[in-house]
């Protein structure tokens, strides 16, 4: 018999009740520490009291309003995330692929209110994930993904992640823009080369494109900067943003140029939650706090620490990890065994990790971690290791 709940997840047989900073805790009072943070989505850790406020207030006076009226909080939150970024302006929505699929749809808008009504297409990359959706799972490459679901949306092309070269073969004149993850995250934690990163940049000036950095994973302080594009130095013109935005809360962004975003106009673009009065409180208390001096500093620097402490485990048990790679703290350990193995070995040593493609073990730790969690880390790993090893 099918399971009440749709079976469209592969769970571990563990629940959880409650969470504290970077810890997690089963009704049976057993304690995790939470390196996986709901796949990047806690960024904060748990029932952080500054965001358990700003949602408690915030509950207590007005949960929702129609997108037909004015909403102070969002007003609020796309002043500070565009005063703080190369965009001019934000559309809000409840999820990362919500967040891709408007900027994929404001490219198409784009192209098509200048005067290029034959360009609609997006070059995107293998190993890139881009969320669930029709069109979402057709812009990503991942094979698992899209079997069974066809016909594809037909308006991607794919090339090798990190290829100049297939980039520019693969730009012909129907394409719009190129979506791309500055840190491949599902992918397996694979930062883009930075000379390729601006190389795409340069292809997009020279043919008219828009580039669009999907920072779902990277955006919101996960590798040591306010978003993934600071970390490449390369200037996109539209990104999506969701998991960490909201710290926990369901929340999508889309952040554009006021030159990107011409045919966003009335009634172009929706969404009956987006933006609501809830999601924008905890948003603007999760940017409260990665906005404090040194908080991104930090985060840099233990991502540092944890890297190489990481690289020290990597040396001692070479037939269980190859190697250690990441930005900031969003950090992959490429497996020499089955990742899944290393995953499930982390979890009975007492560390929550995220499995992700290349055999890849992936850490996503909250951003507030600090020496004593990094310690800590690195020898339930070891523990892992060792118990894989013998
Ligand atoms: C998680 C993720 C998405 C999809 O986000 P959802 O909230 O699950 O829709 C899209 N892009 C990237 C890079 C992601 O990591």
């Amino acid at each position: 018999m099918i399971s009440e709940v749709m079976p469209s997840y592969g769970r571990v047989d563990i629940s959880f009740d409650r969470g504290d900073g970077a810890y997690l805790f089963t009704s049976d009072g057993k304690r995790y520490l939470d390196f996986a943070s709901g796949v990047a989505v806690t960024a904060l850790g748990h029932n952080h009291p500054h965001l358990v406020e700003a949602l408690t207030k915030q509950a207590a006076k007005l949960w929702h309003c129609s997108n037909l009226f004015r909403i102070p909080e969002q007003e609020r939150l796309a002043h500070r995330l565009v005063s703080h970024s190369f965009a001019d302006t934000a559309f809000f929505c409840n999820s990362g692929a919500e967040a891709v699929e408007a900027g994929l749809k404001l490219v198409r808008k784009f192209q098509h209110d200048t005067g290029n009504t034959e360009r609609y297409r997006m070059v995107t990359f293998d190993g890139s994930f881009h969320g669930r959706t029709l069109s979402t799972i057709s812009a990503g490459a991942n094979a698992a993904h899209q079997a069974g679901f066809g016909p594809m949306v037909e308006a991607f092309d794919h090339v090798p992640f990190g290829n100049l070269n297939e980039v520019r073969n693969a730009i012909t004149p129907q394409t719009a823009g190129i979506l791309v993850e500055a840190v491949q995250g599902e992918g397996g934690i694979r930062p883009g080369d930075v000379a390729f990163l601006k190389g795409l940049r340069e292809a997009c000036d020279e043919f008219g494109l828009l580039l669009f950095f999907d920072e779902v994973q990277t955006g919101m302080g996960r590798t040591g900067h306010l978003f993934g594009y600071e970390w490449a130095g390369v200037t996109p013109d539209v990104i999506a943003l969701a998991k960490g935005l909201g710290g926990g809360f369901p929340v999508g962004a889309c952040l554009a140029t006021e030159r990107a975003a011409i045919g966003i106009t009335p009634g172009t673009h929706g969404s009956t939650f987006g933006g609501n009065p809830l999601a924008m409180a905890v948003a603007n208390a999760v940017l409260d706090v990665l906005l404090e001096d040194d908080f991104l500093a930090k985060v840099r620097t233990t991502g540092n620490k944890l890297m190489r402490q990481l690289e020290g485990v990597a040396e001692q048990w070479p037939q269980v990890i190859e190697s250690v790679r990441g930005v900031g703290l969003m950090i992959g350990l490429k497996c020499a065994v089955p990742a899944g193995g290393l995953v499930t070995a982390c979890r009975e040593a007492g560390l929550l990790t995220v499995p992700a493609g290349d055999n890849v073990c992936r850490l996503l730790p909250p951003l507030i971690i600090g020496d004593s969690h990094v310690a800590e880390a690195v020898e339930m790993v070891g523990n892992a290791c060792k118990s894989l090893a013998s």
